[in-house]
């Protein structure tokens, strides 16, 4: 009898994992965000990345930061964060959990509080300082949505595709 292998992913390292190989979907030049819903019992209910809306073609929405505002990605984008609640159709997200490779901004925060996710599990927090992430967690914690940081183990992993 064989021992069982001790170098195994951990859940943290296998849904934070899934959420950055989601960000990798994203056509976004400047942004690669992924996200992916967890349920209490640790199954993956959904998974999404920043895109335009199905039917807003790449080739023909911008993905410009700068310039007229309707020339820009702002009105356009949907966060990885409201593609996974929205991707997923197996009933309710009540009690479940989110991995995000970046803290939800103040919109997704708002889908994420009326979807019923309890839990937010995120890596990057580059704009922790910015009026939408403030916003963000003051009503995260006035719905008493848990957040905590992603602790990185620093272990890559490689897959070939
Ligand atoms: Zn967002």
């Amino acid at each position: 009898m064989s021992e069982k292998r001790q170098d195994y992913i951990s859940w943290d390292e296998y849904f934070m994992g899934v959420a950055k190989l989601a960000g990798l979907r994203s056509k976004d030049p400047n942004s690669q965000v992924g996200s992916c819903i967890v349920s209490p019992d640790n199954k993956i209910l959904s998974i999404g990345y920043n895109g335009f809306p199905r039917g807003c073609s790449d080739d023909v929405f911008p993905w410009s930061r700068e310039g007229d505002e309707l020339d820009t990605k702002y009105f356009y984008v949907t966060h990885s964060e409201l593609n996974a609640i929205l991707n997923y159709r197996g009933g309710s997200l009540e009690g479940s959990k989110i991995y995000v490779s970046l803290f939800p901004c103040n919109e997704c925060s708002k889908a994420i509080i009326q979807s019923g996710i309890r839990e937010i599990i995120y890596d990057s927090d580059k704009y922790g300082d910015t009026p939408a992430v403030i916003a963000s967690r003051k009503m995260l914690d006035a719905a008493g949505v848990h957040y905590r940081r992603y602790i990185r183990s620093g272990r890559e992993l490689k897959i070939t595709v």
